[in-house]
């Protein structure tokens, strides 16, 4: 539409108002959404723009584009429902050099879309200032990479330092200024009975069909209860007991750090290896004894399937190729073919496993089997026993 206003000609634009904050902005008040608003209307109504809608994302960062009202604005501005998008700064678009320059160089002009970030003076109707867009642009990407590592470098001093930084702490624990507490219901006591059954050889699975029959809320189902939330029914599962099994946090050790963001821009984390994790040792007050715990996880990682076939079943592995070790028609025979199946029987390392613990291996129940041996290496070259006798009495 063309109106006229003192004599000149001016196109009347339907504004579309961008605002933008999140946490890798800082704290300066003058970022914030509000302030955002009022600078943009003031600016509309002293250039006459009518602004026909506004497009906030509250927190999201400038460093990725899949922010909902900002897509929203694309697809209006496509559909022609606005003509001109204000924005308080070049940042506010985005914090990623080469994609706010290719929305400003490329899209909005192939779309008809005048642009301006008032703070920075810019607008796609003036030429020259649009060269200095790039500079910018870059100096709002550094910008995002330095906040986005001060924020990460205090993480790992509180990490290094033994600080809980998770949102939510682990089942039977309670958080208090960053410190791990055990918690005063149930969960606590839920944990030390897990621990407790799994000492005494149950499978994961049986623990969970007991928990199950006793009425305990899963963990899901505990936190939504704390937080006053309504309950999704979720029940227990072999892999809910083994992962509170196979948690180091319940006898003390707090390990975090576990996944690492690929780069400053992405969603997506990949896996730290474990000796570059932050380990904290007697962190916090544990929930069960560090004998307990490590007999709990041998005894719920032992293959099972293979303890049905022989009192040696899970114990033994081969000394050339670390593979699993079993024993058709008696004969020790490594998977990866190592041992013929010719030169080790089971009898001759049940009868060196005996020696070792001082006791008969074969009338053992599974927990005292654990108790006494690690592990069994077999190789052409004879069978070494591993006992843990020392570890455990
Ligand atoms: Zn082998």
């Amino acid at each position: 539409m063309i109106i006229t206003k003192g004599g000149e000609l001016m196109k009347q634009y339907k504004t579309g108002i961008y605002l933008r904050l999140s946490k890798d902005d800082g704290n300066s008040e003058s970022s914030g959404i509000e302030s955002q608003r009022i600078l943009l209307r003031e600016y509309a109504e002293e250039h006459g723009f009518e602004i026909v809608k506004e497009y906030c994302d509250d927190g999201y960062s400038g460093t990725g584009f899949d922010r909902p009202a900002f897509k929203k604005m694309l697809s209006d501005a496509e559909s022609g429902k606005i003509d001109l998008i204000l924005v308080k700064d070049l940042s506010r678009l985005g914090r990623d050099y080469i994609r706010t320059g290719s929305y400003i160089e490329e899209y909005f002009p192939q779309h008809d879309i005048r642009f301006i970030a008032v703070n920075d003076s810019y607008d796609t109707e003036n030429a020259e200032m649009s060269e200095l867009a790039p500079f910018k642009n870059v100096i709002n990407e550094m910008y995002a990479r330095d906040i986005s590592r001060k924020i990460r470098s205090a993480l790992y001093a509180k990490m290094r330092s033994g600080k809980f930084v998770g949102n939510f702490p682990p089942y039977g624990y309670k958080k208090e200024s960053g410190k791990l507490y055990p918690d005063n219901d149930e969960a606590a006591d839920t944990v030390k009975r897990i621990f407790e059954i799994a000492a005494k050889g149950v499978t994961a699975d049986k623990i969970a069909e007991q928990l199950n029959l006793s009425g305990i809320l899963s963990p899901l189902d505990h936190r939504c209860k704390i937080q006053g939330r309504p309950l999704p029914g979720i029940k227990w599962t072999g892999g809910a007991v083994r992962k509170i099994v196979r948690n180091p946090v319940y006898c003390g050790t707090l390990v975090q750090g576990k996944t690492r963001k690929t780069s400053f821009r992405s969603r997506t984390s990949k896996s730290v290896p474990p000796e570059q994790r932050f380990v904290c040792k007697n962190c916090h007050q544990p929930i069960v004894s560090e004998n307990t715990f490590s007999l709990a996880n041998r005894l719920i990682s032992i293959d099972r399937n293979s303890q049905k076939k022989s009192p040696l079943g899970g114990f033994v592995r081969c000394g050339e190729c670390g593979g699993k070790i079993t024993f058709p028609k008696g004969f020790a025979v490594c998977r990866n073919g190592c041992l013929d199946g010719s030169a080790i029987t089971e009898e001759d390392i049940l009868c060196q496993v005996d020696k070792a613990v001082n006791g008969n291996f074969r009338e053992m129940t599974l927990a005292e089997r654990v108790q006494k041996v690690g592990e069994i290496v077999v190789s052409q070259k004879g069978i070494e026993v591993k006992a843990l006798i020392d570890k455990f009495l």
